[in-house]
């Protein structure tokens, strides 16, 4: 590979190609960690007036650090995973206690704060200081397993950790901030996981896949399937008498409805990754048992309690959340394993938790 040619060829098609967007046209840290940040889980099309709304109600890390809860919540509200939020507040009350307000400017210090991960550090960190260090996320993983032509396992953490390496060689002397952003783009317009536009992409005559005609079959990615034990706690919660479920739109029992489950081992620690997502205080006030529910490779331990849901009706509804009544849990379609918690509940959860 010619590392030098590669990097003229992506950049320059970067700059006359390349996606603009609002949080490109800054090297602000604060600017750039916000849009990373919210660009986790989260469409860019739907991040755009959110993260224009964000930096205008709060442009900078003293203003997130002493901003009202409601008002940074206010303005996440149907972004979902409220943890980020959550933990950027935290990040920039740090920024201000350890930094005297300043954002870290090296990858090491910025890895270090809450909510930051390997991604999001390296993107902060060549954006906005200028640092080499490569983004790897499945975007960069399939780009590179491309251009190498290498059948690792992109599922596996040794791989991403080889990966990391070469993303470093690659950016090696170039512009981090276009490199990485380029190759954001290229990842996201030109190859892409299924159908690769190799046609017009402009690191074609680099890569080995298409020379070798693997394009289709790379990156190899295989989750683990071998056949383990989950344990959730599973709520069942209410607001009056009707009962929160959520419509999975993946996973294992994708299409089908079912009650709040995390994998956490109490229920306070359930009570906050809820608020955390849904934005809606619960209380879990009734254990009732635990479950066993065995899929083919995989067996959930359901211990199932019973909840409510401490916020209004009103506010759950203005979250675009739907409460279901006794008849209408009957006609949805819901899993089996969910079904068995209902049974459950059903024996013995008259009278607790204000049920009826
Ligand atoms: S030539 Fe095709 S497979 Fe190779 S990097 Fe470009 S788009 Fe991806």
């Amino acid at each position: 590979m010619n590392i030098q040619h590669f990097q003229k060829n992506l950049i320059t098609w970067y700059k006359n190609k390349g996606r603009d967007l609002p949080w490109r046209h800054t090297k602000d840290p604060y600017a750039i960690w916000v849009s990373e940040i919210m660009l986790q889980q989260t469409q860019v099309d739907t991040v755009k007036p959110y993260y224009v709304r964000f930096l205008e109600t709060l442009p900078d890390i003293k203003s997130l650090a002493l901003a009202d809860d409601d008002l940074v919540f206010k303005l996440w509200e149907g972004l979902g995973y409220y943890r980020r939020v959550r933990h950027m507040k935290e990040a920039a009350q740090t920024i201000i206690e350890n930094y005297d307000g300043h954002f870290p400017d090296t990858y090491d210090q910025i890895i270090k704060l809450k909510g930051i991960g390997n991604y999001t550090a390296s993107a902060i960190s060549s954006i906005a200081f200028g640092q080499e260090k490569g983004v790897i996320d499945g975007n960069t993983l399939r780009i590179l397993s491309r251009i190498y032509n290498r059948q690792d396992n992109i599922a596996l953490e040794k791989t991403k950790k080889n990966y990391q390496i070469l993303m470093d060689e690659l950016i090696h002397g170039c512009d981090p901030s276009l490199f990485n952003q380029a190759m954001m783009d290229l990842g996201a317009m030109i190859c892409t996981p299924k159908h690769p536009d190799c046609t017009n992409c402009p690191v074609q005559n680099l890569c080995e896949a298409y020379r070798a005609d693997t394009t289709a079959i790379l990156p190899v990615k295989i989750k683990n399937t071998s056949k383990s034990d989950i344990y959730y706690i599973t709520a069942i919660l209410k607001k009056g008498d009707k009962y929160f479920l959520i419509k999975n739109e993946e996973g294992l029992l994708q299409n089908l409805y079912g009650f709040v489950q995390y994998e956490v081992e109490s229920p306070i620690s359930f009570e906050e990754h809820f608020y955390d997502q849904y934005g809606l205080s619960v209380r879990l006030c009734e254990y009732i048992k635990e479950i066993k529910h065995v899929f083919s490779h995989r067996i959930w331990h359901m211990s199932v309690y019973l909840g409510e849901i401490t916020d209004p009706e009103e506010k759950i509804l203005s979250e675009n959340y739907t409460l279901y009544s006794q008849d209408e849990l009957t006609l949805l379609p819901i899993s089996t394993a969910h079904r068995k918690a209902i049974g459950a509940a059903g024996a013995i959860g008259d009278g607790v938790c204000g049920f009826s």
